[in-house]
């Protein structure tokens, strides 16, 4: 009984706060909603606390956005996008100032393009390229494009200080005397609002629990996805140094199906063990692909610009790992797409693993890395029986014949092919343009890596 008051007095102040700080001027709020439970709480309390104004103290927009990787475990984001449509279709009807959107990483920048594309090994918890590429740049895209309309916006946060002790420093450091706004890290003329900040996860799912959700869900389906399973997840952060704070992202049903910084993908085998065994092919993919993450033979001996650098001591030295090899971007490229043909998703008969645009990037990006055999789009065939609408631009280089021409004078000069490739292909970059900035730095570039000099170096193992 105590408690319930308690946590009713908490959802009281926080409501009121949430209204007074909408009222005190005219920056548009940016929520962040990633369909996990803290964010649901965020976003249910603003939409009661605007609900209780007079229509004309509405006088600001408010954004709820939500982030789709392109790898999003496929029931959750089925389950975002219709509560958007939910939010969205209520707030129109009470005239409540809310917007939904949905922010996605640039094409260049999405875990396949990223992996596959240009080889970055897959993600682990010491080297999580993609939270930035994933979810912090494109979020942060949407609120500059709103600084640069409105001048100013505020972030709401569905972060918690007990979530852990480094996550309510952080807060803390960001915090402006007296002010109930944090400045954002990174994003000038951008402040947090962060009003749960001091809810307790049993204040969250006793809210959840106990309050409609006014757009209709059932809060205790949302429960039920969290049990049997970490309660970690994987939010749509919008400030960076409170993510390196949360340390849960990845450990959650709420993150990517292919998330390879957890151990094992307790989403998946949870959704798999309640009956949605049709997830087994995509939960074989992500184990699949976290094995290899590591086999030295799948991975160059140099850092992506063409750095090298030694692991171990005397006798077990070695050159450290680099981005993946092509041949094994190719073989999870063909693995990924047999998955794709295997996967069966009762709910959207259309769901794809990757979409065409991303096969086009790579396929771009694999003709600069000298693949001029240019295998994706036969790859493709052979695995769908159909083509895809190539670009015609996409066209490669050199005829097989000319290529092995090229191979066989190159092995009798005793020179790389594949630094050969490299500088036809700069060539090709700078041609048609008259006057060819930087071409020659590019050149010299490409000529000064070090894994080209291997020889110089004494004492290391491949
Ligand atoms: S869920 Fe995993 S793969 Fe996805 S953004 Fe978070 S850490 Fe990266």
């Amino acid at each position: 009984m105590i408690t319930d008051l308690l946590n009713q007095h908490k959802i009281e102040h926080a409501k009121s706060l949430i209204k007074d700080i909408y009222l005190q001027d005219q920056r548009p709020w940016v929520v962040g909603y990633s369909g996990g439970k803290d964010s649901t709480v965020l976003v249910q309390l603003v939409f009661q606390a605007l609900s209780e104004l007079q229509q004309a103290q509405l006088h600001k927009k408010v954004y709820v956005i939500s982030s789709d990787t392109l790898v999003e475990t496929p029931l959750i984001i089925s389950s975002i996008d219709t509560t958007l449509m939910r939010i969205q279709k209520k707030a129109l009807e009470l005239g409540l100032p809310f917007e939904t959107h949905k922010v996605r990483p640039e094409i260049d920048k999405t875990f396949w393009v990223s992996l596959i594309g240009k080889g970055y090994p897959s993600p682990r918890q010491k080297f999580r390229w993609c939270t930035d590429r994933m979810k912090i740049d494109p979020a942060n895209r949407f609120i500059m494009d709103k600084v640069s309309t409105f001048g100013k916006v505020v972030m709401l946060l569905g972060v918690r200080d007990d979530e852990s002790v480094t996550r309510a420093q952080v807060l803390e450091s960001h915090t402006v005397e007296g002010k109930t706004l944090m400045k954002h890290s990174t994003l000038s003329n951008a402040y947090v609002f962060a009003p749960i900040r001091n809810f307790s996860v049993d204040d969250v799912w006793s809210y959840l629990l106990h309050e409609d959700s006014p757009w209709g869900n059932d809060n205790h389906e949302l429960m039920a996805l969290y049990q049997n399973s970490q309660s970690g997840e994987c939010p749509l952060i919008i400030d960076k140094d409170i993510k390196e704070s949360a340390g849960s992202c990845g450990n959650s049903r709420f993150g990517c199906w292919v998330c390879t910084v957890v151990q094992e993908d307790k989403a998946l085998i949870g959704f798999i063990d309640n009956g949605e065994e049709w997830l087994t092919p995509l939960l074989e993919f992500r184990n699949w692909l976290s094995e290899i993450r590591d086999v030295r033979e799948y991975r160059e001996k140099h850092r992506m610009d063409g750095t090298i650098y030694f692991v171990g001591q005397d006798e077990d030295r070695k050159l450290g790992l680099g981005p993946f090899t092509l041949e094994a971007r190719q073989m999870i490229l063909r693995k990924l797409l047999e998955t794709q043909k295997n996967v069966k998703n009762p709910y959207d008969p259309n769901y794809e693993l990757i979409l065409p645009e991303e096969l086009k990037a790579i396929r771009q990006l694999w003709l600069k890395d000298g693949e001029w055999a240019d295998t994706l789009p036969t790859m493709y065939n052979e695995i769908f029986g159909e083509d895809l609408d190539w670009d015609y631009d996409d066209r490669p280089l050199f005829e097989p014949d000319q290529l092995t021409d090229l191979e066989i004078l190159c092995k009798e000069q005793d020179i790389s092919i594949g630094l050969i490739k490299k500088l036809i292909s700069i060539e090709k970059d700078h041609s048609g343009y008259r006057i060819r900035r930087g071409l020659l730095q590019e050149f010299d570039k490409t000529l000064q890596q070090d894994w080209l000099h291997y020889e110089k170096v004494d004492g290391y193992k491949q």
